[in-house]
């Protein structure tokens, strides 16, 4: 019933791309196999099973590829957050003396999570500052890194702003100073090109619902000769790396979507950047008072941080959604909670102007059309909340705050 609630026809432009995205048709027809006749463990003797470990096995190459590694540098986990969760875990288990880690203001809560609660346990973080574009200052970073430091750990992009971060170079400071690098690279597939012997990272966190996959199925690159200790314990799976019986169905999604998101940016990154371009240029010409949240560029091709002087972003989100209009203020995350966004705090963004900011995040599915309704309804929106239109009529929508 509440499926059936849910697919009703109201229409629905959705800006939230870097909070959930929508499962590709050809995601979904590789996988439903795996849900209806194929249904084996992977593991077991007889072939009903064990024939499903070729599926698995041509998941992780179509991982691996999209981040140009071996395949058995590919752990499938649970989601993005496991990944990174189990990276920190292996290296501050397998570097018992070291009790030190360095990492951003900026992380999400997967990160800033384990390094609070690693703080609680008596580790120490260095939380490196970023500046008012929400960029890091490298030299900060390589001057924060000290003998005791067991790991090094900062995204490859931002999910709230789309600031990139110089992963190649950290790498290298890392690799020069013996301390293991993990990046939370979630935000990036599809968007960036990724090649992990390039970048010269030890891991790599990815999760398959931010690349057109379904919920719950994420994967950590570990760098091969790289000491592991597991995080979830049990079976062999994973090369007794990780363990818990093969999500089937979601890694052969997972493998789908990274060949998809591969070819997306060959074919659909212009499109989007031009479309984001098109959407921020012209809200920002349109409605006065905007200010954009980050560094222009480098800066996901998908996303845009807006703030909006003297209106709540609980306000503008509660019209945009009247409209059938998705998007988010700050990270998915906090969302429920009024507190100003963490990375627009770190960047020096006064609470009040953090609270009027709203994230709209497109994907290769995100239409003119789309861009249109929003620009066409935003600008009366914003007058309304300001209590400035002339065109208003019903009363002026006050979030819990106000
Ligand atoms: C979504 C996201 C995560 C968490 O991934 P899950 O699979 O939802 O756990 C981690 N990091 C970033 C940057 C994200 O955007």
């Amino acid at each position: 019933m509440f499926a059936a609630e849910l697919m009703s026809n109201e229409p629905f432009y959705y800006f939230d791309n870097n909070a959930t995205t929508r499962v590709a048709p050809e995601v979904l027809e590789a996988m439903l196999p795996f849900l209806t006749e194929q249904w084996g463990n992977p593991s077991s003797a007889y072939t009903f099973g064990n024939r499903l470990v070729g599926a698995v096995d041509a998941a992780r190459e179509q991982v691996a590829a999209l981040i140009n590694a071996d395949l058995r540098e590919i752990i499938f986990t649970s989601c993005g957050t496991e990944s990174s969760n189990a990276a920190l875990n292996s290296v501050l288990l397998t570097r018992p003396g070291k009790r030190h880690l360095v990492t951003t203001a900026v992380e999400h809560s997967a990160n800033l999570k384990f390094g609070e609660a690693f703080e609680k346990r008596g580790g120490e973080v260095t939380w490196l500052p970023v500046d008012r574009a929400g960029q890091l200052d490298v030299h900060e970073l390589h001057e924060a890194i000290r003998e005791d430091t067991a790991a090094v750990t900062v995204m490859l992009a931002n999910n709230e702003t789309g600031v990139i971060f110089p992963i190649e170079e950290i790498a290298a400071m890392c690799r020069a100073k013996n301390v293991l690098f993990h990046t939370d690279a979630v935000q990036t597939p599809g968007k960036l090109k990724l090649d992990v012997k390039a970048m010269g990272v030890d891991f790599m966190s990815l999760s398959a619902h931010k690349l057109h996959a379904p919920k719950g199925i994420g994967m950590l690159y570990v760098r091969r000769g790289t000491p592991w200790q597991p995080y979830v314990m049990g079976g062999g799976q994973e090369s007794g790396r990780r363990g818990g019986t093969e999500n089937v169905a979601q890694i052969v999604a997972f493998g789908r979507a990274a060949e998809m998101a591969m070819a997306s940016l060959e074919n659909d990154t212009s499109r989007i950047r031009a479309l984001r371009d098109r959407m921020e240029a012209s809200i920002m010409s349109s409605i006065e008072g905007v200010t954009r949240n980050g560094a222009k560029e480098p800066r996901l091709l998908n996303t845009s941080n807006l703030s909006f002087a003297n209106c709540e972003a609980e306000a503008i989100l509660l019209l945009l959604d009247r409209e059938g209009i998705c998007a988010s203020s700050g990270s998915a995350c906090t969302t429920g909670s009024l507190a100003p966004s963490h990375v627009l705090t770190a960047m020096g963004v006064s609470p009040e102007h953090a609270l009027g900011s709203v994230r709209l995040s497109l994907s290769k599915y995100t239409t003119d059309a789309e861009v249109d309704f929003l620009l066409e309804k935003l600008p009366d929106m914003i007058a309304k909340l300001r209590g400035a239109s002339p065109r208003s009529t019903e009363p002026v929508v006050q979030s819990a705050q106000s």
